[in-house]
């Protein structure tokens, strides 16, 4: 039989389910083999490797994963799904469906219920776009055994993900996402590779995981709320976005620490490299800010 990933193959499999799609899921599907298969390669499976997948729809994605890792897991919500996936995946022992919102999974018993006797795993998946991010950073900040995550994510968010300092979409996601990875962008993806077909396009993004963050910092909820204050207001400088914060009343203390990092009160936070950041949250921690 031929690959689901084809406009034909797929509009056979829903019309015989009587599938109907819902929006509110993010449930656009990938028609396209060519695009699929840079997905796949970008993750670097082979057959000691397991991979997990998130909303796996009819399969497109999860019978290639199925081919090419040693063990697959694919996490959908969408109930009617599940009997759509067992026919078309088959009894694969090495392939298992879990039916649950990844949001409330618990991911690390997930991983030793799954990937045990695997020798790395990544997460290769076409997310739905409603719940990119904060799908992304539970997979980031839970600190999850993964040696990398292919996603196919909106264009624009993917660009923010990737985005260096000084430019326009360089941000507090840019700053989250390379604390804990290395981001590269694989491709641009229009959107008449889907049914149905999204309003915006896409792009995969491929995230290597780094052994340790990239900067050391003593608190990383500090760090991150130091960040986040930074790009409250983008127009703003720092020490006004800062002193919002902290308190005008404490503007001659913060003065003092951003001449004791060097960093120039008047810069925007989307200058800041995350080296500054690390050192501005450490010099507030410092003076008590
Ligand atoms: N992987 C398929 C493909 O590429 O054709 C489908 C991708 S579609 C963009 C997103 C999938 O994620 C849908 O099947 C949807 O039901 C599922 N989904 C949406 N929210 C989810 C959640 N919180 N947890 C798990 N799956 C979810």
């Amino acid at each position: 039989m031929s690959d689901v990933a084809t406009p034909r193959r797929t509009k056979e499999i829903i019309e015989r389910h009587g599938f109907s799609f819902k929006k509110s899921l993010g449930q656009n599907f990938l028609i396209d083999p060519n695009i699929l298969n840079k997905i796949v390669s970008a993750a670097g499976l082979d057959k000691t490797k397991g991979a997990l997948e998130i909303g796996p729809g009819i399969g497109a994605l999860t019978e290639q994963l199925a081919r090419q890792a040693k063990a697959v897991a694919a996490v959908e919500i969408d109930q009617r799904l599940i009997p759509i996936l067992q026919e078309v995946l088959g009894a694969e022992e090495h392939v298992s469906v879990v039916h649950a919102d990844v949001l409330d999974l618990d991911l690390h018993q997930l991983f030793r219920d799954k990937f045990a006797g695997t020798s790395a795993v990544s997460v290769v998946a076409n997310l739905p776009y409603y719940v990119t991010t904060p799908i992304l950073m539970k997979l980031l900040e839970q600190r999850l055994p993964l040696e990398n995550i292919v996603v196919m994510i909106q264009k624009e968010v993917a660009e923010r993900m990737a985005a260096k300092p000084g430019t326009k979409a360089y941000g507090s996601l840019s700053v989250a996402v390379q604390y804990y990875a290395v981001p590269e962008l694989v491709c641009i993806v229009p959107h008449t590779v889907f049914i149905p077909q999204p309003n915006v396009d896409s792009a995969v993004i491929k995230l290597a995981m780094r052994d340790k963050p990239a900067v050391e910092v003593a608190d990383e909820d500090f760090f991150f709320r130091t960040v986040q204050a930074c790009f409250a207001q983008r127009r703003k400088t720092i020490h006004n976005n800062l002193s919002s914060w902290i308190g005008k009343s404490r503007r001659e203390e913060l003065t003092r620490v951003l001449q004791e990092t060097g960093i120039d009160p008047v810069r925007r936070g989307e200058t800041l490299s995350l080296q500054e950041y690390a050192a501005l949250a450490a010099a507030l921690e410092r003076e008590g800010l």
